[in-house]
């Protein structure tokens, strides 16, 4: 409608792999003057297309959470898919929640802006709650499909010693495999392991920059820092005893996918994550591949997690539910209920109805059971009981002030001067002033992370304090020794 009254619409996705098939349902739909804006275009192309749009010759601008900023003169609607996604918000740099700008740019324009989501995140439940947000649910699958089966498999009980894939899911990729069938499996961890340990003396290798174990990779094979990049030789024996007792912990996808190529040698097995995706086109080259039925088992982390539509996939497993549940973060139930119900949303969209399977060793965890349950609601009661008594968002409002520097004495001096600042400012009475405290990786590329958090009920009061830190740590001796970073609403807090 936005389009017909000669408007233009915003249209933000989280992954630019998923604005893929998005854009190709837009111009079916409404013809040619569609764009996409993400920085994996040309440098030219972007800029054709930021030009396009801002003269207007562009009905609809898709693209991902940078694109939120996109010059267009006739905007009459903004729509936001997943708007549940972490990936809106930016991190680095210029920190913004890619969703919060699109609705106060609505705002200030006064038009529509409609975020799509089947798992809503919990702060745009309660905006809905609070009559700030208006509800638009649509109740029914597309076509009226059948919801799929949700089963649970309890590693406890069903594991073969280090097996990634229980007897359940074996038996079940099996007969898909023979009825030709497709088939999605979920493991949200890249690489080979993620923990070696040597039996005999206990060593692990850790990155010299960062406060974190390395990840061996294979083809080619090394230890990696997901944080930093350093990269290592990855030999066979312990550097410290020189036995060759190494273990391997914390299974990713390169193990996965060659278990399931040792287990299924005759199946056609492809792989997507983040280090896949570092190669130009694979990504896109992958999902096609997978869409015109020339692989039978799609493997990946949470990218393959999103809207996509395989008509074709009957069978979803999910190979270890737990690793989003251990996250440090107090959002770790919530993304692990989303992530749960997105990914058995992959299963049954044809003709086919779909099963999900989901290992796990915690069947009984609530975020876990409800997501089996299809049980929304219940889901949302507890995690919102449980967040008012900790106080966390959406009952305060957070902010975390990051400090990060070479040296961890100036580090330490420059979070307790501004932390007994901010305590000892009356005019912030209202603001809860925690820590400091090392970050949850308290080094990485060899600078120490500190961090303070505050919570306070009003944003206004908060915004306040983050300018007081700040002002406070610019004071310090050595100010440039230490960066110092206010992040409101920040993601990854414990
Ligand atoms: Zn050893
Ligand atoms: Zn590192």
């Amino acid at each position: 409608a936005a389009r017909e009254a000669g408007h233009q619409t915003l249209v933000l996705v989280p992954e630019v792999a998923l604005g893929g098939q998005l854009v190709d349902d837009f111009r079916r739909r409404f013809g040619a003057r569609v764009g996409v804006l993400h920085s994996y275009l040309s440098v030219g192309e972007r800029r054709r297309n930021w030009e396009l749009a801002s003269r207007g010759a562009l009905d609809v601008v898709v693209g991902a959470r940078s694109a939120v900023f996109a010059p267009l003169p006739k905007l009459g609607l903004i729509v936001v898919d997943e708007e549940h996604e972490p990936a809106y918000k930016q991190s680095t740099q210029l920190r913004y929640h890619g969703r919060d700008v699109a609705v106060r740019r609505a705002q200030m324009l006064g038009i529509p802006v409609v975020l799509g989501s089947a798992t809503p995140a919990l702060e745009s439940h309660a905006n809905v709650a609070r009559g700030k947000y208006a509800r638009l649910a649509l109740p029914l699958r597309v076509d009226r499909r059948a919801m799929p089966a949700l089963h649970v498999v309890d590693l406890r009980r069903e594991a073969a010693a280090g097996a990634l894939l229980s007897r359940p899911l074996r038996d079940a990729l099996r007969q898909r495999l023979e009825r030709r069938e497709q088939v999605m499996l979920f493991l949200n961890r890249r690489g080979h392991s993620h923990y070696t340990q040597c039996s005999a003396c206990g060593w692990v290798p850790e990155c010299p920059h960062c406060d974190i174990t390395l990840t061996l990779h294979v083809a080619p094979r090394a230890w990696r820092c997901h944080y930093c990049d350093h990269a290592e030789a990855a030999g066979d024996a312990c550097r410290q005893c020189g036995a060759a007792l190494l273990r391997f912990g914390g299974a990713g996808t390169q193990r996965a996918e060659r278990e399931i190529a040792a287990a299924f040698p005759a199946a056609r097995l492809e792989r997507l994550d983040t280090d896949v995706a570092r190669e130009r086109g694979r990504v896109s080259e992958i999902l096609a591949a997978f869409a015109r039925g020339e692989a039978d088992i799609l493997l990946g982390t949470q990218m393959i997690a999103k809207g996509f539509d395989f008509p074709r996939v009957t069978l979803v497993g999910v190979l270890d539910a737990d690793v989003a549940l251990h996250l440090p973060d107090f959002r770790a139930s919530e993304r692990a209920y989303q992530l749960l119900t997105q990914v058995a949303g992959r299963a049954g969209r044809g003709r086919e109805p779909g099963e999900v399977l989901i290992q796990t060793c915690t069947p009984d965890h609530p975020a876990i059971a409800a997501a089996v349950r299809g049980d929304e609601r219940g889901f949302l009661a507890r995690e919102l009981e449980e967040r008012e008594e900790a106080g966390y968002p959406p009952f305060v409002r957070i902010a975390a002030l990051l400090f990060a520097g070479k040296e961890e004495a100036q580090v330490d001096e420059s979070a307790a001067r501004v932390a007994d600042a901010l305590r000892a400012d009356a005019a912030l009475a209202g603001v809860a002033v925690l820590g400091p405290a090392p970050q949850m990786l308290s080094r990485v590329r060899g600078q120490h992370r500190r961090h303070i958090l505050l919570k306070a009920e009003r944003a206004a009061v908060l915004r306040a304090a983050a300018t007081r830190a700040l002002e406070v740590a610019e004071q310090t001796k050595r100010p440039r020794a230490v960066r110092v970073v206010a992040d409101i609403d920040p993601y990854e807090v414990v």
